[in-house]
């Protein structure tokens, strides 16, 4: 049985999923937005809410504030932040202007930003052994498994690809970036925690925003403090529920960065088989490491988005270690809805959904 008291205090990512029912027809339009503005009780201080479309997914916002509404700026940071810097699909990005080089032997020297988004994402694929690799594009626009056409390719295509992909072959230097011939780089698997850290740094920038929530897609970003002192409540979609309900909620004072990757949000069904979005790089085929859901906390963006890739693929055991590196929470979902919390968690997450269990 649910608790129908935690469901209404918890709007965030529940909330998400029905968002997007109503908006996914707008998909391609930059902004659309519904505004809401509440007087709420301490002196002076609002609450915006807002929910709208950037990055090809659901922006939803709130923000505490004595100033005036900002939701629309953020929507369009997340906008220019696609566009001018991690869209494959616009040609003039940095990312397709690197990857157009690819093969030419030219190094490119990129913006101070992109250049620190790259090296986080190298930094990222050496420490998870390859889990998370920025070179998979290729093989994930093959599957296509979010777009018009999703098959399951043949094996011989995968391995075509796959002996070209491979962060180690993206040379990286002070003096830009070299790739080889056949190697592009696709930061999809980070781009929205990357939003949730552009959105932190503008949220910073103005002294009259006292606290904020904000998701982009799977990753959340909390800020400050909620005006009546409570503790952020972020709620964790329920990798088995169609209708988008959740099966637990974590409890978070403060800043912190809240990424979810499950094999539940794209997927195409085959002769019974399941084949997802997040991608095992040794494979080419879509990660099985006994997991349904991985939701990380962390102390910045890039890094929850990346790690809950990573970690997906990686399955429980092999990401501990990992976690610890980068001083990261998790919790994870087995096949069995067996549930595993690291440390920092424990009394941090409820379990609201029965079938779920905590394993000691
Ligand atoms: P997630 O739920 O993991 O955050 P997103 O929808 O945010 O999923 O990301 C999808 C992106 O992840 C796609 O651009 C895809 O190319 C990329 N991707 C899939 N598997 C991997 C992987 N193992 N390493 C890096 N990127 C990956
Ligand atoms: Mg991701």
């Amino acid at each position: 049985m649910r608790n129908s008291r935690n469901k209404k205090i918890l709007p965030a990512i529940g909330t998400i999923c029905m968002l997007f029912l109503l908006l996914s027809a707008c998909k391609n339009s930059s902004a659309v937005t519904v505004n809401t503005e509440t007087e709420i009780t301490a002196a002076e201080v609002r609450q915006y809410t807002d929910a709208g479309i950037a990055m090809g997914t659901v922006i939803s916002e709130t923000i505490y504030s004595d100033g005036e509404d900002v939701t629309e700026e953020v929507l369009n940071k997340l906008t220019e932040l696609e566009n001018n810097i991690l869209s494959w699909r616009v040609e003039s990005s940095e990312i397709s202007l690197l990857n157009a080089e690819a093969g030419t032997g030219k190094k490119v020297l990129l913006s101070g930003e992109t250049d620190t988004y790259i090296k986080q994402a190298l930094q990222l694929a050496q420490d998870s052994s390859g889990a998370f690799d920025p070179t998979i594009g290729k093989i994930t626009r093959l599957w296509d498994i979010d777009g018009e056409n999703p098959r399951v390719p043949e094996a011989e295509e995968i391995g075509s690809l796959l002996v070209e992909m491979g962060y180690e072959k993206i040379e990286y230097s002070e003096e830009g970036v070299l790739l080889p011939e056949n190697v592009s780089i696709d930061l999809g698997a980070i781009g929205k925690g990357i939003g949730c850290d552009v959105i932190r740094n503008y949220l910073s920038e103005k002294t009259e925003i006292s606290g904020a929530v904000i998701s982009v897609g799977g990753s959340i970003v909390t800020y400050g403090s909620k005006p009546d002192g409570e503790p952020w409540q972020v709620a964790i979609t329920d990798p088995r529920d169609d209708t988008g309900e959740y099966f637990a909620v974590l409890t978070l004072a403060g800043e912190n960065y809240i990424s979810t990757s499950g094999d539940y949000e794209k997927y195409i069904e085959q002769v019974g088989q399941r084949y997802h979005h997040i991608l095992d790089p040794e494979t080419g085929y879509p990660a099985d490491s006994g997991l349904i859901s991985v939701t990380i906390v962390c102390d910045s963006g890039i890094n929850s988005d990346g790690l809950s890739t990573a970690c997906f693929v990686l399955g429980l055991n092999d990401s501990l270690t990992l976690l610890e590196k980068y001083g990261a929470e998790a919790v994870f979902v087995d096949t069995e809805k067996n549930v595993y919390v690291t440390d920092g968690l424990k009394d941090k997450l409820s379990i609201i959904e029965d079938e779920y269990v905590v394993a000691e």
